[in-house]
């Protein structure tokens, strides 16, 4: 850290002509820190051509509360190698890392000023046919490949020794397993679901059951996660789709991942009940967002068992019912950690603009009622659940 400043935008501007090719002689580069993020710095750099490139910068402390949160700058080093990677096996659906440097917690990437943030796409009830096929294909790829089917032990356990992440960990830790479930003060409540938040605190059973998927998180390393798998994450255009920001990425149980996507589609469906008022247009988005769903486990779990059945190399972990089984408790985690991440918005400290930009608080608290509800079902039923149609005739009973 000895030589760590934090960069003002001509720091950023030299960060990115020193370390790339891209702007030669640098007599007009220009640049904004722009970055809508909680907690890093970011920059768009920009030659007189139109050619861009994007400066990321680990503070040390959280951005969006200031110097009272420090926070280690290591987690740039974590987002970089974690996005390294999944960009070795997944090219075509993760940001590119251009350059990483230590001391300044900087990150030079690919601007992906071509696309939009998913999330904003997806409130304004926009539609992909392409995101869950693209995105499935990511999920398959990156965690099959960093799991003990594709690495030996001893590789597998010098990669997860170096990304173990404890402390963004810790604030996953708690934001999405303890503090929905008591009163505690970083909490977020609408005054309007107040009663029902309440239940939460008191609901013994299922805190068992949030209890078992914490235990998971903290002691299943079974591939290199994301560790962020929300719509803020993914970037998207008419053709295509990227994922950015991995600092939370670490070895942990891969439903985690699967889990929270299908979860922000999951909110995006009942926020829907509110932001759109037309009940044919919401009923259309929201048959797409399902068909979405579908398709995103389907092809998600297909990949991932051929890579299976044609990839593995390890003699013990080949056998067929293991591999079944396996694909099974992927399911069921996919579906409790999606139960946690609907519950933690809906309640926790950071909630999701698919339920704030709606503007009346009544209409907005009949989704959250609803995000409660389903979360809970998914966590308990976890286990009766056995296919993603049931999934989606859960929510067709929701009151
Ligand atoms: P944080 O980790 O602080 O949340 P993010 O990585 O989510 O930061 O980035 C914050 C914002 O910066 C994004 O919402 C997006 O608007 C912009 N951004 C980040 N990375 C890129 C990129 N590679 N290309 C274009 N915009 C980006
Ligand atoms: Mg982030």
């Amino acid at each position: 850290m000895a030589g760590y400043q934090t960069f003002t935008t001509e720091d950023a501007m030299r960060f990115a002509d020193e370390h790339s090719g891209l702007f030669g002689d640098h007599s007009k580069l220009s640049c904004e820190e722009f970055g809508d993020g909680n907690l890093n710095l970011v920059f768009r750099v920009e030659n007189d051509k139109g050619s861009s490139l994007i400066v990321k910068q680990a503070l040390p402390y959280a951005r969006c509360v200031g110097e009272s949160w420090p926070l280690t700058t290591d987690r740039a080093r974590i987002e970089a190698e974690v996005l390294i990677t999944h960009c070795k096996l997944c090219p075509d659906h993760t940001v590119e890392v251009l350059h990483y440097d230590a001391e300044q917690a900087a990150i030079l990437m690919e601007d992906l000023k071509d696309y939009r943030i998913l999330r904003s796409e997806l409130v304004a009830a926009k539609q992909f046919e392409h995101l869950a096929p693209q995105l499935a294909a990511y999920l398959a790829n990156t965690l099959y490949y960093t799991s003990d089917f594709a690495l030996t032990g001893p590789n597998k356990k010098q990669q997860l020794g170096r990304l173990l992440n404890p402390e963004l960990c810790l604030i996953t830790e708690d934001l999405f397993f303890t503090d929905p479930y008591c009163n505690h003060e970083r909490n977020n409540i609408n005054i309007e679901i107040r009663n029902d938040a309440q239940q939460l605190w008191h609901d013994e059973t299922l805190h068992a059951e949030v209890a078992q998927l914490k235990a998971d998180f903290l002691s299943k390393p079974q591939a290199l996660l994301h560790g962020d798998m929300h719509s803020g994450s993914i970037f998207i255009n008419d053709d295509n789709c990227k994922v950015i920001d991995a600092e939370f990425g670490f070895y942990g149980p891969i439903g985690f991942d699967v889990g929270s996507l299908v979860a922000n589609l999951l909110l995006n469906y009942l926020g829907h009940f509110g932001l759109t008022a037309d009940t044919a247009a919401r009923e259309q988005h929201q048959s797409y967002l399902l068909s979405q769903i579908e398709t995103l486990w389907q092809q998600f779990a297909e990949q991932f068992k051929q890579l299976l059945s044609n990839e593995c190399r390890e003699p013990t972990l080949q056998n067929n019912l293991y591999q079944q089984r396996f694909m099974q408790q992927i399911f069921t985690d996919t579906l409790g950690y999606a139960g946690c991440e609907l519950i933690r918005r809906t309640v926790g400290l950071a909630h999701v603009a698919d339920f704030e930009h709606i503007t009346d608080s009544t209409q907005r608290a009949h989704s959250e009622r609803k995000a409660l509800q389903l979360g809970r079902e998914l966590i308990m039923q976890r286990h009766e659940l056995s296919s993603i149609n049931q999934l989606i005739t859960l929510l067709r009973y929701l009151k």
